[in-house]
């Protein structure tokens, strides 16, 4: 066919739109960086709510459950439990996500073995135990995923952020998804864990949590400069767990692989908890998504309502004896039984186990 060049260069024209229309219309699927203040957004529905600086965090309304730190509640929305509708996605695995806790020699009894019998029962391959000392019983129960790190038993910052060293170091190495971190009093609701991760993306730079602060918190700058600047930054508190996507674990290796996390913490003299923020927050510009579904003593657990509890990705409890803090979830167990209210909670959730009450359905 002959083409003259007028008509060539119509096509070529109408070509190049083309091209430039689908350039255009691919440039956001192709960012993968979210810059400072940008937010991931979960997969399924969009969600509006970014975290930037505290003035944001601080102004939201709150819908959530009226606790402690309740303005941090609502910024989530509802959106990952409405999510079911998501099923062409392949869906996130249980055995995606590696699970840290972190204890300590003098708990292995007193709280792990609570975990072990709840929720660690139902996440046993992914599961794996920080501590700092040889107990032959744990090993036995637990084999593999009973991690010495050989830290100090002290509750030292030096002690826990060489705990949570070892705990970046495994996860790296285990090439799993998600990266979560609990501590030994929480109780993880598993299906919420799956089904919050999965509205996200591993490949994502995605850090989920709840601050314990209503504000951010500002140190001096002593990694990028020398400690006469300061920076500010949020950080989700460790007592009530949080969650790191692969995708920016990776980014955090600089400042977090093979003891590189104790010399930044060191740096900035923080905990772990805080020093993980500010390598994610203040380095690498990536901004916590707030949740109000992670939950530690701190909080008035005692407020949360009832029917919402086994909705939650975390719980906690705290003072037993003079001022009790634990969800407010009945039946079952009684408070002398279960003073936590773990083995209530677990047994709403798994009615057939066998140590659970028959003849209670929900
Ligand atoms: N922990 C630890 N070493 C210690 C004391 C505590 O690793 O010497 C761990 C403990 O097992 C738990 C976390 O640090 O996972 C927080 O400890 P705790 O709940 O006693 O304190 P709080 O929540 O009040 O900070
Ligand atoms: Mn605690």
């Amino acid at each position: 066919m002959h083409l003259s060049p007028v008509g060539t260069s119509r096509r070529c024209f109408l070509a190049s739109l083309a091209l430039c229309a689908l350039v255009l219309l691919l440039i956001p699927t192709l960012q993968t960086q979210p810059r400072q203040g940008k937010l991931p957004q979960p997969l399924p529905r969009g969600r509006s709510s970014s975290c930037e600086g505290a003035n944001n965090a601080i102004g939201l309304s709150v819908t959530g459950l009226p606790t402690v730190d309740a303005k941090f509640q609502g910024v989530q929305g509802d959106a990952h439990f409405s999510v079911s509708g998501s099923r062409s996605r392949e869906a996130l695995e249980l055995k995606d996500i590696f699970i840290a806790v972190k204890t300590t020699r003098k708990y292995h009894k007193s709280r792990l073995q609570l975990l072990f019998q709840t929720w660690v029962s139902k996440a046993k391959e992914q599961t794996f135990i920080f501590t700092d000392g040889e107990d032959k019983e744990l090993r036995q129960k637990a084999g593999g995923n009973v991690i010495n790190t050989n830290c100090s038993a002290a509750h030292t910052r030096q002690a826990l952020c060489c705990k949570m060293s070892v705990e970046y170091d495994k996860f790296i190495e285990s090439q799993k998804k998600w990266f979560c971190h609990v501590d030994d009093d929480n109780y993880v609701i598993l299906p919420s864990l799956q089904r919050l991760l999965s509205s996200y993306s591993h490949t994502q730079d995605v850090y989920l949590g709840r601050p314990s602060l209503d504000h951010p918190i500002e140190a001096a700058e002593r990694v990028k400069s020398d400690g006469s600047t300061s920076v500010k930054f949020w950080f989700a508190t460790g007592g009530a767990g949080f969650c790191i996507s692969r995708g920016l674990a990776l980014k955090m290796s600089p400042w977090a692989s093979l003891g590189n996390f104790i010399t930044t913490a060191e740096k900035i003299r923080l905990p772990d908890d805080c020093t993980i923020g500010y390598i994610i927050e203040a380095l690498l510009e990536v901004s916590l998504t707030h949740t109000h579904l992670f939950h530690s003593h701190l909080e008035n657990l005692q407020r949360m309502p009832a029917d919402d509890i086994l909705n939650q990705v975390t719980l906690s409890y705290g003072g037993f004896e003079n001022r009790r803090n634990v969800v407010p979830i009945a039946g079952m167990f009684s408070l002398a039984e279960d003073p936590s209210r773990f083995k209530t909670v677990h047994c709403l959730l798994y009615p057939e186990t066998d140590w659970c009450p028959r003849n209670i359905h929900h």
